[in-house]
């Protein structure tokens, strides 16, 4: 991983630049409505949260779970665009699809599942787009790096990293955050990395505990999924906070960056 290694610029796109502000992302987990994306993005351009997270595609483990709206999901987005200074993250999966992701989203995200698929990795690496590199479940870290290593040498330095939580035999949590991975990567890499506590834990009664440790470990951000009624969630409905209880956890947040920087 030498690229990764020696990275060695500011790391800035747009509408967030490495070590001044936080990225956060939030968003429900998936594309319902257009109804459901205009009210998140409304309180998201309320709270100052410039990222949201809008999903077409879903990795499901089960076929016969919701997939996503697919494609025509960019009309929503689209009309998201043109209402509300939001940029999009979206997660790509077919590698077919980039021409329509490189014209409408603003940072390309590649999922747990898909983080050894080098043909994506490939593809994105030629990309001008900034690519979200989730952590696989089942990877170490020097396999995350490796893999964020494909997309610079193929030409594309904008990556941000994402620890999403390992498998380990603990079934309390959905999956458990590997919160050393944080201050692991930033000794290895200048590029920055952000936690999402959501897939991690499974449980909306502990966004806000890890979301504040990520932030207290020195992550660059996070990745969380709101939802404007979270029980009524098509996927991943037990992780999805309110709105209210996001912009709780935001005022921590930032409670907690300014104590770590004093
Ligand atoms: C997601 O962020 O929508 C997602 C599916 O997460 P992960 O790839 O980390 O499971
Ligand atoms: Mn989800």
């Amino acid at each position: 991983m030498k690229l990764v290694k020696e990275y060695n610029q500011e790391f800035k796109i747009d509408k967030f630049e490495k070590g001044k502000d936080l990225l956060i992302i939030a968003g429900p987990c998936s594309i319902e409505s257009e109804e459901q994306m205009f009210e998140v993005a409304e309180r998201l351009v309320n709270l100052g949260v410039k990222f949201i997270r809008a999903a077409m595609v879903k990795p499901r483990t089960s076929p016969y779970s919701f997939q996503g709206i697919g494609l025509e999901g960019i009309e929503i987005i689209k009309k998201l665009k043109a209402k509300y200074p939001l940029n999009v993250v979206s997660e790509l999966m077919d590698i077919n699809s980039i021409d329509i992701y490189e014209e409408y989203i603003d940072i390309i995200q590649v999922g747990a599942r898909n983080m050894q698929n080098f043909e994506l990795l490939k593809a994105l690496g030629k990309s001008k787009k900034p690519i979200l590199l989730k952590r696989g479940f089942g990877n170490t870290i020097e396999e995350w790096l490796n893999a964020c290593e494909y997309l610079l040498a193929y030409g594309n330095n904008q990556v941000i990293l994402c620890e999403r939580g390992i498998r380990t035999f603990e079934t309390a949590t959905r999956n458990t955050l590997d919160i050393s991975s944080v201050p692991i990567v930033k000794g290895l890499t200048k590029l920055p990395i952000i936690v999402d506590p959501s897939h991690a834990s499974g449980r909306r009664d502990l966004i806000t505990s890890l979301s504040l440790a990520s932030i207290a470990a020195g992550s660059d951000g996070l990745m969380i999924e709101v939802h404007p009624h979270p029980e009524e969630s098509v996927s991943d409905k037990d992780q999805a906070i309110s709105l209210d209880e996001f912009a709780r956890l935001l005022k921590k947040v930032k409670n907690v960056k300014e104590a770590i920087e004093k």
